[in-house]
């Protein structure tokens, strides 16, 4: 389960309505390993190529899969189904998260930078807010101390 911190931040609602995701173990250059989210593997490829994927510990744009773990061989059809289950069960979880984001944090749209800096530095009270900002506004906020966590965004009601 998902707890929100003091913001959250969000992508835009349009950024990513696609219907399954795939997760990927990525390290950058000093050997950070992190999780990400992508479309599919081709999604993944062109984002790398414009270095829009960035190690969220050193913000390093040399990234590369980490090693996967050793598989035994399987048929087709078993890997088939058994990753429509963890998409399936990704997706479930994402879902979950977006619900309980909905039901514990309040949406501020595209105020989120704003919003967040003016609690920090203590001109509104604290609360959960979620919203949208740049992946720059991100990294202001990061820089001046403000902690934000990035949520991939799935559209419901289509599983
Ligand atoms: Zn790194």
């Amino acid at each position: 389960m998902y707890y929100p911190r003091d913001y959250e931040y969000l992508p835009l609602p349009g950024e990513s309505k696609q219907q399954g995701m795939i997760k990927y173990e990525l390290k950058c250059d000093s050997g950070h390993v992190f999780e990400a989210w992508f479309q599919d593997s081709s999604t993944y490829d062109r984002q790398r190529g414009r270095k829009q994927v960035h190690c969220p510990v050193c913000n390093s744009h040399k990234i590369s899969k980490a090693p996967m773990a050793p598989r035994l061989a399987r048929s087709s059809e078993a890997r088939a189904a058994d990753e429509a289950k963890q998409a399936q069960a990704a997706r479930q979880a994402l879902l979950q998260l977006r619900e309980h984001v909905e039901r514990n944090a309040d949406y501020v749209g595209s105020e989120f930078p704003e919003e967040a800096r003016k609690m920090h530095y203590g001109d509104a009270e604290h609360r959960n807010i979620y919203g949208e900002a740049s992946p720059e506004e991100a990294k202001e906020l990061s820089d001046e101390g403000i902690e934000v966590t990035s949520i991939p965004w799935i559209p419901r009601g289509d599983a």
